[in-house]
């Protein structure tokens, strides 16, 4: 008999703690929704977990019971919505869930617009990656923000994470100077080995701050912002006169209790007189989004920009792998896998 129950993760009753703990979030079943006028019901492959999600969390975003919120790449089942067809892959909002609905009246943050997904433009799953706002996210804050020269040297925060790699070799592309900023040392022999930045430094070594300078010997004109804290406090002496800084995301802050760690940061790098943006990647969607995959697709393709993704299996791993996701146990874009990918299927 075919599964008439659709199982997905929410966050748990109770004060939400600074870092996510064991009983933070509750696995809950319902019936698999029927798609009304306008929408489509699609089974979950691929389901992102990001950074910005434990934002959601720790203000309460999603309503009570609801599935926890994230991007995911789905296969159509039943389609109510012209154009799309069962067996068509899609990018969508389905949540930590097996199952969703996309379409007319399906809440999601309004610049999450679902879309069909052409599988020969690349792997499915890059459509909440490199070939989707995560790309978009590295292209507005690397190349439209920060504008890097020839010449230029730029740092990268969490270089090997789902952002980060891809903002380094979007300025390597520039032919700048690219200097990454990682955990484990893995990691950094990866981001120069593989992703061909000039230098790595680990933020977990004790001569971090002169490390950095060392591999820093002009100065820094640009900096790709991810992490905060510790990092931004070594990169923050090397700014050059016209320097420019985009802030991304300061994932060390994300279990702050108070104050505003972006206004701080900015006060102190502009002090210094570097030009800073924030970064909000929606402000990017509509103007950007098309004419960035256009440039980006074949990239990858080519393997121009290399991309590193780390896969999980299983929507009962879901919280644990976030957690660890949280704490730099990734290693790449963090996804878990929570159905069959059809397109990887072997003959
Ligand atoms: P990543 O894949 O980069 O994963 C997070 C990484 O951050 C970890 O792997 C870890 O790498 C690093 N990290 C975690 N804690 C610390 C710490 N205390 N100090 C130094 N490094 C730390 O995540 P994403 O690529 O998805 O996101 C990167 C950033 O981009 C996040 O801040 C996110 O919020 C932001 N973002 C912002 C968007 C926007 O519109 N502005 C859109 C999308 C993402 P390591 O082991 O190397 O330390």
């Amino acid at each position: 008999m075919a599964d008439t129950t659709n199982r997905y993760w929410t966050l748990a009753d109770g004060p939400v703690p600074p870092w996510p703990e064991d009983d933070t979030f509750e696995m809950r079943e319902a019936p698999i929704p029927t798609p009304g006028e306008g929408q489509a019901l699609t089974r979950t492959i691929y389901v992102s977990l990001d950074p910005y999600q434990w934002g959601y969390k720790r203000r309460r975003v999603e309503p009570a019971g609801a599935p926890c919120h994230a991007r995911t790449v789905a296969q159509v089942l039943e389609s109510r919505i012209p154009g799309l067809a069962p067996g068509d892959f899609v990018f969508n909002t389905n949540g930590w869930a097996e199952y969703g609905l996309m379409g007319e009246g399906v809440p999601r943050p309004g610049y999450m617009v679902p879309r069909k997904l052409d599988p020969s433009q690349g792997r499915i799953s890059h459509a909440v990656g490199v070939l989707g706002m995560l790309g978009l996210t590295a292209y507005a804050g690397m190349i439209l923000q920060c504008d890097p020269k020839p010449g230029e040297t730029a740092v990268v925060s969490a270089a090997s994470g789902g952002v980060g790699q891809i903002a380094g070799q979007l300025a390597r592309l520039r032919g700048v100077r690219v200097v990454g900023v990682a955990g484990r040392d893995e990691k950094c022999r990866f981001v120069v080995d593989e992703l061909g930045f000039d230098a790595c430094v680990s933020h977990l070594s004790p001569t971090f701050a002169e490390d950095l300078a060392a591999a820093c010997p002009q100065g820094v004109d640009v900096y790709f912002e991810n992490v905060g804290g510790a990092v931004f406090d070594a990169v923050l002496p090397l700014f050059r006169p016209g320097a420019r800084m985009t802030i991304c995301g300061l994932i060390a802050h994300y279990g702050d209790t108070g104050g505003d760690a972006r206004a701080a940061e900015a006060a102190r790098a502009e002090a210094r007189g570097v030009a800073v943006s924030d970064l909000f990647v929606g402000d990017y969607v509509e103007s950007h989004h098309d004419a960035f995959l256009a440039d980006m697709a074949p990239w990858v393709a080519e393997r121009k920009v290399r991309y590193l993704e780390d896969i999980r299996a299983g929507l009962e791993t879901i919280p644990a792998t976030f957690a660890e996701m949280l704490r730099g146990g990734n290693f790449g874009k963090m996804l878990v896998r929570v159905s069959e990918d059809p397109t990887l299927a072997t003959a």
